[in-house]
């Protein structure tokens, strides 16, 4: 793989943006220490965006969601980058997300880049790769990043670590129970916005709407920013300027307060130590003498001939 032209990454050229990534998806070992090389070179350059996190389950309108909101970027002079997490299938099957083809429109616009998500990656997995696929792109002078993934495994959560603002879009009527939201996720949203609320719908989106401003409200309230609860058409085009206003909303007064570096700061320090873990265990598993002694000391405590204490700390021991 030839080197990849910095500046004209940080210049926004595609092509050189689109090779960045590659390198960092490569699972080669050579190529993960010059991505990671590449990766520290543009680290000054990076973080200027808005990243903003967008889940829901599937159906409820998340590419026809990011397609209007992208073009209503893209029309305030913005440039937008969509990535995705695929909640990683353990059938090793293709990906929900990412399918270039779902968001036609903004897809062909110059200013807009869709990345499709990565195939399942090694260490860190593949929310790895996407967070450092986001910070290629802010290199690349793209404003707001847009992060999608459907709700399902672990996949929100790892989405939510990694954004300023989370968003979960919902369909009008029925509890959060019936349409598959897990109650950890609405304690991570900053925002749900009902989608759908057209036509028949609209006086339904309006109800669920009450029915969440009360059910947020006993929420978190723990930072200074209340969850908004709001409902929009993505298919129709409305309201959708009212969610960025929201987003800007956020931005300006998690700005103001040292409250946005501060989840930055804390979300980078996370990311390290969940790495951190995940080294170890890797290297614990690289141990040749491993494959004899677990199953060994498993016996062990199955039989309660030794504590799983005892055995766990013979095991960390070969590290
Ligand atoms: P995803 O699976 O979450 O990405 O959902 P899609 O964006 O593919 O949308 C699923 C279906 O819902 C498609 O048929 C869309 O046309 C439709 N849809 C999406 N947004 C809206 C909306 O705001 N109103 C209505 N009536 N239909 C919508």
């Amino acid at each position: 793989m030839a080197a990849v032209d910095v500046e004209a990454l940080k210049r926004g050229e595609r092509r050189a943006l689109a090779k960045a990534i590659t390198l960092v998806e490569s699972r080669l070992p050579a190529h993960r220490d010059a991505a990671q090389g590449l990766l520290e070179s543009v680290l000054p350059a990076t973080g200027n965006s808005v990243r903003v996190g967008i889940t829901g389950v599937p159906g409820v309108g998340k590419s026809t969601f990011i397609e209007a909101f992208g073009l209503h970027l893209i029309g305030k002079g913005k440039r937008v980058a969509v990535l995705a997490v695929d909640p990683s299938s353990p059938l090793g099957g293709g990906s929900i997300l990412g399918d270039k083809t779902r968001m036609e429109q903004l897809s062909r616009r110059d200013e807009a880049f869709i990345r499709p998500s990565p195939s399942e990656g090694t260490l860190g997995g593949v929310a790895q790769k996407t967070r450092e696929t986001m910070l290629l792109c802010e290199a690349a002078g793209y404003d707001v990043i847009l992060v999608e993934t459907v709700g399902v495994g672990q996949s929100e959560y790892q989405v939510a670590a990694m954004v300023d603002f989370f968003m979960v879009l919902m369909l009008p009527g029925g509890g959060d129970e019936l349409q598959g939201i897990k109650k950890g996720i609405l304690e991570l949203a900053d925002a749900l916005v009902i989608n759908k609320a057209d036509g028949a719908s609209e006086e339904l989106a309006r109800q669920s709407r009450q029915h969440y401003v009360n059910a947020m409200g006993l929420l978190r309230h723990t930072t200074f920013w209340t969850p908004r609860v709001m409902t929009c058409s993505a298919l129709k085009g409305l309201h959708i300027d009212a969610v960025w206003g929201m987003v800007v909303d956020y931005y300006l007064e998690a700005k103001k307060l040292g409250a946005f570096d501060a989840r930055r700061a804390r979300q980078y320090r996370d990311w390290m130590h969940q790495l951190v873990r995940e080294m170890l265990l890797a290297r614990l598993q690289a141990q040749p003498e491993l494959k004899g002694l677990l199953p060994r000391l498993e016996a062990d405590v199955e039989a309660q001939r030794t504590t799983p204490y005892n055995a766990a700390r013979q095991i960390v021991e070969l590290v």
